[in-house]
């Protein structure tokens, strides 16, 4: 019987670990030195290296990578775990080698890449060497990849990129960018004449690509394989973000039940009013169920692969916005005033769940992919009637007694008179 919700002890030290960091260096690390992961300065660099010894020690750094590409290789479910604890504390994941967008463009370069590719690239984003940024969306349209229209033309011993991309997610600040064509994933550094990153939006960028140049092996993959690498990337991207979802709504909830025992209000403290608990009764439900598809879609790609659990992402992708949403909301409102504030974390959480509606593709595409797979499973009823229309089935029944009702009398006389009593009963 192997259905087991539970978490092994070694695992679950190192959780605890993970926490007591995040809680005792992570965070003021975060507060007083933001974005030290990503500092020019040396000194502030330094800051970072202590924490990351620490990490790789406990053998919890780019969790969600193979033991041959760097990783420790334990797979997805894990990783949703350590997620489950970091993902709340700003630069964890990428203190812990396991921040997006580097992780699925390191799955994608992983899976497609040739082994040239593999040690110019994957090995120095391993060690935060250089950073990535990931560029498919266009201005004219995000959810649709067929109206793309950056493309590679060879010329000579180079391809020539041209096109416009938008919402490149820290395209400004990657050393290399993976640009979808529509004729195949390419890897361009950012460098390289002819990269010209718009003024706005100032994080995720809108990228000119004017006449770009670069080497015929930056192709990765195949030639016209972009779609196939970009749902590589996205599949796992996505998985990542949800993973941390919940530990975003777990923080919120956490405030939410500090605060209703802290406060009294109408002779009692708030937690006792029945609106209240029904705020928290639903969230705990939210969060739970959200949790375990999450843990599930994770096994299922330990078990088989990001493909086989495709539909449990896409169901993952378009339920953590809306969970992410409610419970921010919910716990926002039980702090009264101070959760309107940027006092707290809460208005940033309730401001990004639009942003997790976006972010890897709008929710309605995901939902529509949902009902396509599911759909594939269902066959059309013969006939008038659906196959548990009742009459139908009861007759089917009947013929499946015919031999006793033959046999007896007894038993026709009996079913007959059970029929007439429960049409009696509607
Ligand atoms: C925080 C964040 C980070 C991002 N980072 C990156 C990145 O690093 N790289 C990158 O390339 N992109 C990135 N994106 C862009 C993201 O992939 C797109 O926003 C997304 O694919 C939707 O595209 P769009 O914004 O052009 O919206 P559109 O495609 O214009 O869609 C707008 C709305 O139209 C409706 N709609 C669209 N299609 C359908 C449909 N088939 N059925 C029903 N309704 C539909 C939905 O309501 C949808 O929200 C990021 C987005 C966000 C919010």
């Amino acid at each position: 019987m192997a259905w087991d919700f539970s978490t092994e002890p070694e695992f679950q030290k190192k959780l605890d670990w993970c926490k007591d960091l995040c809680v005792n260096e992570i965070e003021p690390l975060d507060l007083v030195f933001p974005y030290a992961i990503r500092s020019k300065d040396p000194k502030i660099k330094a800051l970072v290296k202590p924490i990351q010894d620490q990490i790789k020690e406990q053998g919890l750094w780019a969790l969600f990578l193979d033991e041959e590409l760097g990783g420790p290789g334990l797979g997805q479910l894990p990783l949703a775990l350590l997620n489950e604890v970091i993902g709340a504390y700003g630069s964890a994941p990428a203190l812990f080698g396991s921040a997006a967008p580097d992780t699925g463009n390191m799955e994608m370069l992983a899976a497609y890449g040739t082994d040239e590719q593999k040690e110019r690239w994957l090995t120095p984003m391993i060690n935060q060497e250089i950073w990535s940024a990931y560029s498919m969306t266009e201005p004219q349209g995000g959810s649709d990849p067929n109206l793309f229209r950056t493309t590679a033309v060879k010329d000579g011993g180079e391809w020539v990129i041209n096109g416009e991309k938008w919402f490149t997610s820290a395209g400004r600040a990657a050393d290399i960018l993976f640009v979808m064509c529509t004729n195949g994933m390419f890897v361009v550094p950012r460098d390289t004449p002819g990269v010209e990153i718009q003024p706005f939006p100032s994080s995720h960028n809108h990228i000119i690509y004017n006449d770009v140049r670069i080497p015929l092996d930056h192709l990765l993959g195949p030639e016209d394989g972009a779609k196939v690498l970009a749902q590589r990337r996205l599949g796992g991207g996505r998985i990542h973000h949800a993973m941390r979802t919940i530990a975003n709504c777990k923080k919120a909830f956490d405030m939410m039940c500090e605060r209703a025992l802290s406060r009294e209000s109408h002779g009692k403290i708030i937690a006792e009013h029945q609106m209240v608990q029904e705020a928290i009764a639903e969230s705990y439900a939210e969060i739970e169920m959200l949790r375990l598809l999450v843990l599930h879609g994770a096994w299922t790609i330990d078990n088989s692969s990001t493909q086989a659990a495709r539909t449990q992402i896409a169901t993952i992708k378009f339920t953590m916005a809306r969970v992410l949403k409610d419970v921010s909301f919910r716990a926002l409102h039980i702090m009264g005033s101070l959760g309107t504030t940027d006092l707290t974390p809460l208005q940033a959480m309730y401001a990004a769940a639009p942003t997790m509606g976006l972010a890897d593709g709008a929710d309605e595409v995901h939902k529509v992919t949902v009902a396509r797979n599911v759909l594939k499973s269902y066959r059309p009823h013969e006939g008038y009637w659906p196959t548990e229309y009742i009459p139908a089935k009861k007759a089917k029944a009947r013929e499946h007694f015919a031999e006793l009702f033959k046999s007896d009398p007894y038993y026709e006389q009996y079913a007959d008179g059970m029929e007439k009593y429960m049409r009696g009963r509607h």
